[in-house]
């Protein structure tokens, strides 16, 4: 039994459903399968999910011009439903939750959630009912009923393990089961949604859930790329992957596949395949927990801005008891989660995202940093860029740090900081992002294009 997850992309329009329909009757392992909501048709499109928030925002602050917020979800709906040519009820249905919504007293984080669930919630009933218009027999399954039961958190609902043995029930019903993506209910059954993307997790909980052989996700894409198609022409596609090489890849930039969906499919040793919605043909991207060693053990290169770092100096620091312990007790305090922390003998660089950063809490922790550690130097860096080489065997392998420090060289890019030693997959280069394209093109060319890379 395969599980398959379908994004934004996949289920934009009438056209993207048709295809999806298609895939699902191709295969007749396809029986679960997870959808996000309708996401952009073009480039210049917003996707549901976002028009949603605007209407919780709407919501919450009980502006009286809702029914312009609901309009522009209501006619994207509209849309779908009549040109999949399958009953307008469903439309009558929406409204009416979402005038539930509108009058219920539920607290502004429930709501919210509940308001972003509607294009998931939507987007699972469309497809159910247009498979049964193919002839399949088909339904929607409600995340309740189906088992994903999660906690709370802000930074995005999380699973309960509880729920992997109710998902295993699933493989009981006949037909093939749609279910709605990003979002679970907490033990008193309140709706609580996965982080933004959160429908791979869906994907993948359901996949480890039911113990399925694989857990097709379905995107724009014919695989994964060796490197952001936005920075390099054309660049390889990755056939295989282990889950650690996403894992690294998905953290720095590699929009993809969500970062959080890796775990459940890892635990339970299902292979991912990333696929493409509007090329199924195409093999796409196995993501498996072991591969053979290629020669060229680096299999890609990703990179990510908006990154800060802040240098620590003081002298003996390595023979200070707690020097550490200190730092990031500073950073915990002032509520501040850090990427990455290489060391030196007498200094420390934390990474931090901008996004943990306000220029207040910087002078704070600055001046916590000078005062309470006694530090030597304290300073800061903004306008970071990471770059991350990513390979299974890459510790193992001879020369691979001067093939990627010559490559940043030759773009005459500036290396702030390396950071090797912690992860056996990747290596990580801190740069001023004003150079990323140079470095990700010069270091693609080194890793990647057969000729420059025998010279190197
Ligand atoms: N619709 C949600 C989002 O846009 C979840 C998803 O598409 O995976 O974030």
């Amino acid at each position: 039994m395969k599980v398959v997850k379908f994004g934004g992309s996949s289920v934009a329009n009438a056209a993207q459903l048709k295809k999806v329909g298609a895939i699902i009757e191709a295969d007749s392992e396809r029986k679960i399968i997870v959808v996000s909501a309708p996401g952009k048709r073009n480039k210049n499109d917003v996707k549901v999910t976002d028009l949603l928030i605007e209407l919780g925002k709407a919501a919450i602050r009980k502006d009286k011009k809702i029914q312009s917020y609901i309009e522009p979800v209501m006619d994207r709906f509209s849309e779908i439903v009549y040109e999949l040519d399958i009953s307008d009820t469903i439309l009558h249905d929406i409204k009416t939750d979402i005038n539930k919504l509108l009058a219920s007293n539920l607290s502004d984080e429930e709501l919210m959630d509940s308001f972003k669930a509607i294009g998931e919630d939507s987007s699972a009933k469309f497809l159910s009912f247009y498979l049964q218009s193919l002839g399949i027999t088909a339904q929607y399954i409600n995340p309740k009923e189906a088992g994903i039961i999660v906690r709370t958190d802000p930074a995005g609902a999380q699973i309960l393990p509880e729920s992997f043995t109710k998902l295993y029930d699933l493989r009981k019903k006949s037909g093939v089961l749609v279910i709605p993506g990003f979002f679970g209910f907490t033990k008193s059954g309140n709706l609580a949604t996965f982080s933004r993307g959160g429908s791979d997790i869906t994907g993948s909980i359901v996949a480890a859930g039911v113990k399925a052989s694989l857990y097709e996700n379905f995107t724009d894409v014919d695989s994964v790329f060796t490197v952001n198609p936005t920075f390099v022409d054309n660049p390889k596609e990755i056939k295989t992957l282990t889950y650690r090489e996403m894992r690294e890849l998905s953290y720095s930039g590699f929009s993809v596949f969500h970062d959080e969906a890796l775990i459940p499919a890892f635990n339970e040793g299902i292979p991912v395949c990333i696929k493409n919605t509007n090329n199924p043909d195409a093999p796409g991207t196995m993501i498996v927990a072991e591969k053979t060693p290629s020669y060229n053990c680096v299999v890609g290169i990703a990179s990510d801005t908006g990154f800060t770092s802040i240098y620590v100096s003081k002298y003996l620091m390595n023979r200070e008891i707690g020097f550490g312990r200190k730092l990031f007790q500073i950073m915990e305090e002032e509520g501040v989660s850090f990427e990455h922390a290489p060391s030196g003998i007498d200094d420390m660089t934390v990474i931090i995202r901008d996004t943990q950063l306000s220029k207040e809490k910087e002078d704070i922790i600055l001046n916590r940093i000078k005062t309470e550690l006694k530090a030597d130097t304290v300073s800061i860096h903004h306008d970071l860029a990471m770059i991350a080489i990513v390979g299974e065997g890459m510790k193992e392998t001879i020369g691979l740090a001067q093939k990627a420090t010559t490559a940043l060289g030759e773009a005459l890019v500036n290396i702030e900081m390396i950071n090797q030693g912690s992860s056996e997959v990747s290596m990580m280069f801190g740069i001023q992002a004003e150079g990323l394209k140079r470095a990700i093109q010069s270091l693609y060319d080194a890793f990647f294009v057969e000729d420059k890379a025998k010279t190197l």
